[in-house]
């Protein structure tokens, strides 16, 4: 898949978008910072801004920690074309799917976009599981407080995981 957005993505209004992104398969720091700068040429992507990077055990699933982090992109690329080029930088990473929950070289995941609400097939907005994990909260709330409460922090407080 290439990464040229859909034909209208200039007329469209710049919307903020937060990106997760974990690995925790070869050289996981590596992937994150190779994704980040992707991320930040892509066309369509106008600015982006990224957190400081966390250490976190797998959730569900053995094998090493994860390194996570959000970028924030300020983008004219609708969701969709923002899904399409996390796929892609996903799949230039090496991602493989063997089982579920396994080991990762790049997991890319759209978290928010603008105050969307998204329920298509193959794209769901705000992630399903966005409120229940620290490691997308804490970089989350780093670039965009206004948008995790006190009480979503709360809740996952006891699941380990470390600022880099
Ligand atoms: P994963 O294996 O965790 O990378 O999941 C990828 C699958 O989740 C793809 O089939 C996507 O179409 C789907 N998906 C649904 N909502 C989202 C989202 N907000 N961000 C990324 N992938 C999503």
């Amino acid at each position: 898949m290439d990464l040229v957005p859909s034909p209208n993505a200039s007329a469209r209004e710049p919307v903020l978008a937060y990106v997760g992104l974990g690995a925790n398969w070869g050289n996981a720091g590596a992937a994150l910072q190779t994704a980040l700068s992707r991320l930040a040429q892509a066309p369509g992507v106008l600015a982006c801004r990224t957190s400081g990077l966390y250490r976190s055990a797998p959730v569900d699933a053995t094998g090493p920690d994860y390194l996570n982090a959000v970028a924030e992109l300020r983008t004219t690329l609708s969701a969709m074309d923002v899904l399409a080029l996390l796929q892609a930088l996903e799949n230039q990473a090496g991602r493989e799917r063997p089982y579920r929950n396994a080991p990762r070289t790049l997991d890319l995941d759209l978290l928010l976009y603008g105050d969307a609400h998204i329920h298509a097939p193959t794209l769901e907005v705000p992630h399903p599981r966005l409120w229940g994990r620290a490691f997308v909260l804490l970089p989350l709330a780093e670039l965009a407080p206004e948008r995790v409460s006190a009480q979503a922090l709360a809740a996952v407080q006891d699941q380990a995981i470390a600022r880099c």
